[in-house]
């Protein structure tokens, strides 16, 4: 039985709870009009200096609540109001969100139908994501499994994006399938099996060379961090330097017995971080396969220094095409760290 002195104290941490959400309703409007003005100025709407007065501000002035507290909550609200900006930007350049941390890729493993990947992409602009991922040329183990809607599938993919002022992401299996939709693919990627196909990255780094378009390279299951660098090296050597390199699992003794499809590469992280300048980002759906891991294995990656994530993502992931086990809903991308 609860005592009438809880139930009243209760009662009163009811009322100001009301009142909180109240006011990050009306801290959210002012955002947005706030972000709205600066857009149509054109002036910069990220201010990392103001976010950091905000917080020094309250630390100084508040004694009894603690500075860690402070910072994780407002950092949270910053993260919001960021989300709301990242919808309604323009596309600016490429080079402008690649400074961004984390990159934060997410989609479907395949692009299925138009209206699959645009109600994805839809989802996932709303958390403030801008690089949708979308497989069309797939490399299959199986030659009779669905293989992608190659070029159809780079256009669908392409128009979903657009629409949501967001990027492509798309793995081809031959330079043809780049140069057939060069304007089509704003990153390129290299995928696991593809990494040791050394002719594969030589002609990519040649046709991207002259654009510097990025080529997203993956690392293969079986490759050492030597190796993998080396196949960076071939697409630097033909002359483009816009790689971002990607850990997406390696085979172990792991895999006779475990139900992970890969052992997530994570102390990867570390190493490449020290050997390379290129960006080092983390795919945690391949990494493991369970879609129940994806977010816990992201946020150990980006806690372990990964500059971001490319996670598989689907409106209604059971019904996937490819890799169902994998995918996660678009909203819980939300629950991966800084986002
Ligand atoms: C993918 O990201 O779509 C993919 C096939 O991954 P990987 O090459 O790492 O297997
Ligand atoms: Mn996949």
């Amino acid at each position: 039985m609860m005592n009438s002195e809880i139930k009243a104290l209760r009662e009163e941490i009811n009322k100001i709870d009301v009142e909180l959400i109240k006011l990050l309703q009306s801290r959210k409007q002012i955002t947005n009009s706030l972000i709205q003005n600066k857009i149509e100025h054109h002036l910069s709407v990220l201010d990392e200096v103001r976010e950091k007065e905000i917080i020094n501000n309250f630390i100084e002035n508040s004694n009894s609540l603690n500075p860690v507290f402070i910072k994780k909550l407002f950092n949270l609200i910053f993260d919001d109001s960021k989300r709301q900006y990242y919808k309604l930007e323009q596309l600016n350049s490429i080079e402008d969100y690649l400074k961004r941390r984390p990159i934060f890729i997410a989609g479907p493993c395949v692009v299925e139908s138009y209206y699959q990947i645009d109600k994805i992409a839809a989802q996932l602009i709303q958390c403030g994501i801008k690089f949708l991922r979308g497989g069309t040329f797939k490399p299959r183990t199986s030659p009779n499994s669905f293989q992608g809607l190659g070029d159809e599938g780079v256009k669908l993919l392409y128009s979903a994006a657009r629409k949501y002022n967001m990027f492509t992401v798309t793995e081809v299996l031959e330079v043809e399938h780049l140069e057939r939709n060069y304007d089509l693919i704003d990153i390129v990627q290299i995928g696991s099996r593809s990494m040791t196909s050394y002719g594969l990255l030589k002609s990519i780094g040649q046709l991207t060379a002259k654009t510097q378009k990025v080529v997203l390279l993956k690392r293969g299951f079986s490759a050492t961090i030597s190796e993998f660098l080396q196949a960076a090296e071939y697409i630097l050597q033909a002359g483009n330097n816009n790689i971002i390199l990607c850990l997406r699992g390696i085979r172990t003794f792991e895999q006779i017995d475990s139900t992970l499809r890969f052992t997530p590469d994570l102390a990867s992280i570390l190493e490449l971080k020290e050997k390379t300048k290129l960006p080092v980002i983390f795919d945690p759906s391949h990494s493991c396969g369970i879609s129940d891991f994806v977010v816990n294995i992201s946020n150990a990656a980006l806690q372990l220094g990964a500059d971001g994530v490319m996670v598989e993502t689907h409106y209604d992931p059971k019904a996937s095409k490819v890799d169902a086990k994998q995918a996660i809903i678009p909203d819980k991308v939300l629950d991966i760290l800084n986002l």
